[in-house]
């Protein structure tokens, strides 16, 4: 499929009311009808690991902060968290915060750190339940989670939001059962794609991991192509968007949880994530902003 590049894409969206700003760049109100295709993708991907028969969990888009120190998000991610800082003072404390903000200077300092951070990526609450409950079943265990995500990476570029909705399953079980489940993933999402009838391609990836050491596991991670995506062109042609993420994690869950597999072993694990927003602008920036005139099996598949 040939699409051109549309610059005007963000602003088409804007217009149309699809995503409504909310003075902060990548943070968005959303009509009932961008939430509708979401909503429908959400349903979609889920019936797409029906066969699974997957652990249904549906999460906060906070999480303990405990949990979240525990993974090392701050020591791989740092520019991408977002942590809860509440008032915890007493009157006299409260009567400096509310001068400071009378007086338009800095509150924010009056606050500490809660022991809840905003949710990075839907499966990173998964490990700790897992963990609590002993081993794995024999044959491991799979996981079908949504939540609302936050990163820090505020953009113009709608497909890049500060909160945004993730849908994915969770596999952990034996290096061999992870490594077949996030291949066969790979073919069922391309399924997914052409379904939709959306320009998808599989391509070799790596996180954002921060700084200098960060670039060496960045080049690491795609030595061993231990995340793939799947890309479509939405704001640009030249630079296509990743609408979902395939991850081997190897055993660094198992490790730092201490997920064991029935036989004792460290567990492996591999996410399939689904970047909800990603899909439906994709959708919308290849069939039109206009649902009626999308293909039928296109709104079939996504009950619209
Ligand atoms: P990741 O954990 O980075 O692989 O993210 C999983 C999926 O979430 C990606 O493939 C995207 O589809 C989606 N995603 C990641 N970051 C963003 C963002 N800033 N805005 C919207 N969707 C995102
Ligand atoms: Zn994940």
């Amino acid at each position: 499929m040939n699409v051109d590049v549309s610059p005007s894409f963000a602003s088409e969206l804007l217009q149309a009311g699809l995503l409504i700003p909310m003075g902060s760049d990548g943070l968005y109100a959303r009509s009932g009808l961008f939430e509708s295709v979401v909503a429908g993708l959400d349903v979609m991907a889920g019936q797409l690991g029906a066969d699974l028969h997957a652990e249904r969990l549906s999460l906060p888009p906070a999480m303990s902060r405990a949990a979240f120190e525990q993974a090392g998000y701050m020591a791989s991610f740092p520019q991408l968290a977002g942590t809860v800082h509440c008032f915890c003072g007493d009157e006299a404390h409260h009567r400096r915060l509310v001068q400071k903000l009378e007086s338009h200077e800095d509150w924010t300092g009056e606050q500490t750190a809660s022991d809840v951070v905003l949710t990075p990526a839907a499966c990173y609450p998964v490990y700790p339940i897992i963990a609590s409950r002993g081993k794995l079943p024999r044959g491991g265990h799979v996981v079908n989670v949504t939540a609302w995500c936050f990163r820090r990476e505020p953009s113009r570029d709608p497909t890049r939001m500060q909160m945004f909705q993730m849908h994915e399953f969770v596999r952990l079980g034996t290096e061999a059962e992870v490594t077949s489940f996030r291949a066969a993933w790979v073919q069922r999402a391309l399924g997914m794609a052409e379904h939709l009838v959306l320009p998808a391609r599989i391509e070799v990836a790596n996180d954002p991991f921060f700084g200098h050491a960060g670039k060496m596991m960045a080049a690491s991670q795609v030595e061993q192509a231990l995340k793939l995506e799947l890309t479509i062109p939405v704001s640009s042609d030249e630079t296509p968007t990743a609408c979902m993420s395939f991850n081997n994690h190897r055993d660094k869950f198992g490790a730092t949880w201490d997920i064991r597999t029935s036989d004792d072993t460290v567990a492996h694990t591999a996410c399939v994530g689904f970047g909800l927003e990603r899909l439906a602008l994709a959708l919308f920036r290849h069939h039109g902003l206009a649902v009626s005139a999308w293909p039928v099996t296109v709104r079939d598949a996504i009950g619209l």
